[in-house]
């Protein structure tokens, strides 16, 4: 009854581990800030809902918000205008727009491999294949330029990045994202960069894609920024020309984002960001412990994430990432299973830092007992 392209996707394993949860369970699986947006933004929202703020907007946006959101992109590349910058109901819309703007049917998209659940998806629906390449734990979750090379085809037609990533927390170096742009002028390639997480860094130095081609279409969302995760808001940054096509798809999928919400959101940005930047700090805090505890679990090791919230540990247990995160949810800690990001997933878990030290620290605990069960070690 339903069209061809429902079968071809499924609900993430995210969500499902997720709803599969025990009341009181730990949660290291979402991947959402366990903190409230800055008291100004939600005084913001109110206030704006209050003064007939209910209404619809530009669809690409309020130029003020758009103005704000340039404005960010300056040290990027100056010429960053509105014009460039199309507010979205959320990241994941933003993927949706770009798949619908750049993908044929038939099209080839190289996808990352682990990587985040809706990008070989978002391709698929539009009839075109998503083509994986590896992020091995060997090469510490970076691509290999010459691997990408070698799977270039007549068909490719665009390139999806995510540097900081989910669920490995790699940050590509500015070789890497130089390597990257390279290709995509070579091969007449798109390129789709998730920057989702530039915010959460915490070695080294953020390279966007931004600035370095006119082949780059960033994604980015306040959700993890702002701790707004259920207020859906994003936004795409694109070559002027594009702009105007991606808005034309972004207007198809829902008219306009939602006015109170982007309001708010240039209270948020106003502030020069120091709730996100606080925010940041105790992931980082968090990222240290995190990373010490992992190292004492017998059967695992882990590449400390230099970005984002996420670990994403490798087991050496004869068991698959299922099989691993059932137990744990048993026992009473979410996670997700490394494999609902790709191939390169199995025998790894992905754990959310983003929850309170308290709670990591239980979690881990959790998942000692377990490692030491099964590894045939006595509890110390
Ligand atoms: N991109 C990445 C890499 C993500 O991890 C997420 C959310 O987890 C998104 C995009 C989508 O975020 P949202 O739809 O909440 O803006």
């Amino acid at each position: 009854m339903v069209a061809h392209r429902v079968h071809t996707v499924e609900i993430s394993g995210i969500r499902k581990m997720f709803e599969a949860a025990p009341p009181n369970a730990i949660n290291l699986g979402l991947g959402e800030p366990d903190f409230e947006p800055p008291t100004e933004v939600i005084e913001a929202l109110v206030s704006a809902v209050r003064d007939g703020m209910n209404h619809y907007g530009p669809s690409a946006g309020l130029a003020a918000l758009r103005d704000k959101v340039a404005e960010r992109y300056h040290d990027r590349d100056p010429r960053t205008g509105r014009e460039n910058v199309i507010v979205t109901g959320s990241g994941s819309e933003a993927l949706m727009v770009a798949a619908m703007c750049l993908y044929d049917r038939g099209d080839e998209v190289l996808v990352p491999n682990p990587g985040f659940v809706l990008y070989g998806p978002d391709a698929r629906l539009m009839g075109a294949t998503p083509v994986a390449y590896s992020l091995p734990s060997t090469r510490r979750y970076l691509p290999d330029p010459d691997e990408l090379e070698k799977l270039v085809t007549r068909r490719t037609r665009a390139i999806v990045v995510n540097s900081p990533s989910n669920p490995t927390g790699a940050v590509f170096p500015a070789k890497i994202v130089e390597k990257i742009v390279a290709l995509a002028e070579r091969h007449d390639l798109t390129i789709i960069s998730d920057e989702v997480y530039d915010e959460m860094v915490y070695d080294g130095k953020f390279a966007s894609f931004w600035g370095r081609t006119d082949r780059a279409v960033i994604v980015n969302s306040f959700s993890k920024t702002l701790a707004m995760t259920g207020w859906r808001i994003g936004y795409l940054v694109a070559p002027r020309s594009l702009a105007l096509d991606l808005n034309k798809m972004h207007y198809h999928i829902m008219a306009c984002p939602p006015t109170p919400a982007q309001v708010a959101v240039i209270a948020g940005l106003s502030n020069g960001t120091a709730a996100t930047r606080a925010m940041a700090r105790e992931f980082r805090a968090r990222r240290d412990l995190v990373v010490r505890l992992l190292n004492q679990v017998p059967g695992i090791e882990v590449v400390p994430p230099s970005g984002a919230f996420y670990a994403f540990p490798r087991f050496t247990w004869d068991r698959t990432a299922s099989e691993v995160a059932t137990a744990l949810l048993r026992r009473g800690v979410i996670t997700t299973p490394g494999d609902a990001f790709g191939s390169l997933g199995a025998s790894h878990l992905r754990l959310s830092f983003a929850a309170s030290r308290e709670n990591l620290k239980r979690g881990i605990a959790i998942i000692g007992r377990y490692a030491e069960s099964i590894e045939g070690v006595a509890p110390g």
